[in-house]
């Protein structure tokens, strides 16, 4: 589900956003002016930095394949 971060550069109110069929908010919450910009997205962040550590399974620790223990079937 997309979830945008807005900041309004009228009154600084800051609020996240479900954008859904591509609408987005185009009023300030606070103080209901259309100047807002849109941050980066914290699900995003959230979402990129998690799959950078993902690595995949660990290597078989008796020969090595890098597909993981489950993987190799010659032990
Ligand atoms: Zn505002």
């Amino acid at each position: 589900m997309p979830i945008f971060e807005y900041r309004c550069d009228h009154c600084g109110h800051r609020f996240e956003a479900i954008v859904l069929n591509g609408r987005q908010p185009d009023l300030c919450p606070a103080c209901e002016h259309p100047d807002l910009r849109k941050q980066i997205s914290t699900f995003a962040a959230h979402a990129s930095s998690g799959s950078a550590m993902a690595a995949g399974p660990a290597p078989c620790g008796s020969c090595g394949d890098p597909r993981g223990p489950g993987s190799c079937r010659t032990h």
